[in-house]
């Protein structure tokens, strides 16, 4: 190579990439996340709602120990191969020896504990792979080699794009308070079938068609029948919780996999479907079966109680209602 050219590459190196904005930017909260993920994008071609996924994807399987970031970035990926971890917070160094490490909050320093740095760092690395979305999903691939993890970033990725905010919040009751339902915490009890199960979930008796509402904000991931749970649909929210609910009469007028749901939005009705093959229904009273799983990231995912949030929910809606 031309010593000129050396020379030239070492000077684009060295001049910071882009100075997002003043140094001291701390992203303490939601608005100031946007705001900087907006920032990124219109610098980097990465759309925000992207980066907003992995933040909140690592957020949710992360127990994030004081002072620490949630997104965690390998050493020797920041500052690459061969180079000297002392030098981390060098951006040129990093980047002549193939480390990601940038400054994005613009105090000269590529910080791997600062996460407007790691954001940044991480937006211009995916943006090297090019700017469609197959080229995203390539570099998400790269990110997360397990399908399920992909699956998460991707879903989370289309809620934040729909609501067009990172600030998406609120619950419902699944039951429209002017219907008549019972429930009670049946968590853990035994089951009439399929063998040896344990109840995971929480039963709201009310009579067949009883409207049922989305809890939560999310994305339908499953819909159709399954034996145990009958017609039921499966929502995954942005806490990586997904709720289940079973035993429906049928669907609110098209519903579909891939539809972005808010709280309190109609997805089914009560019934009495399941505990057989496709369509077998009255095998028991209509109830609504309400579930909720937590993923953490690993293999599987563990159902909790859902009956204090349904408490909660509850108590909420009669509030609103006054
Ligand atoms: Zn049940």
């Amino acid at each position: 190579m031309q010593k000129c050219c050396i020379i030239f590459m070492v000077i684009l190196m060295i001049v910071p990439l882009v100075p997002l904005k003043a140094s001291g930017m701390d992203l303490t909260n939601n608005q100031e996340i946007e705001e900087y993920l907006r920032t990124v994008e219109t610098v980097t071609g990465v759309p925000w709602h992207i980066l907003a996924a992995i933040y909140q994807y690592e957020k949710n399987i992360r127990k994030v120990q004081k002072g620490e970031i949630p997104i965690q970035v390998h050493q020797n990926i920041w500052v690459g191969i061969g180079a000297i971890n002392d030098y981390s917070h060098l951006p040129f160094i990093n980047s002549f020896f193939g480390g990601i490490g940038k400054d994005g909050d613009g105090d000269g320093k590529a910080e791997m504990t600062q996460l407007a740095d790691t954001i940044y760092s991480l937006a211009v690395w995916i943006s090297e792979h090019g700017d469609t979305d197959e080229h995203y999903i390539k570099a998400l691939q790269a990110l997360y080699p397990l399908e399920k993890s992909l699956v998460r970033i991707q879903q989370f990725s289309a809620i934040y794009k729909h609501n067009d905010t990172i600030s998406v919040a609120g619950n419902s009751f699944p039951i429209p308070l002017n219907y008549s339902y019972s429930y009670r915490s049946t968590w853990g009890a035994g089951r009439s079938f399929g063998g040896r199960r344990s109840h995971e979930g929480t039963d709201i008796f009310a009579r067949s068609w009883t409207p049922v509402k989305s809890t939560s904000h999310g994305i339908v991931e499953i819909k159709g029948w399954n034996k145990y749970g009958g017609w039921r649909v499966g929502i995954r929210d942005l806490n990586n919780v997904y709720h289940y609910y079973a035993h429906l009469a049928g669907y609110s007028k098209d519903l579909k996999e891939g539809d972005i749901i808010k709280p309190g939005q109609v997805i089914g009705y009560v019934g009495s479907s399941g505990y057989g093959k496709q369509g077998t229904t009255g095998k028991f009273p209509p109830h609504l079966h309400y579930g909720m799983y937590r993923d953490t990231g690993g293999k599987y995912e563990w159902a909790f109680d859902p009956t204090p949030s349904l408490h909660r929910w509850e108590k909420n809606d009669k509030k609103g209602r006054r």
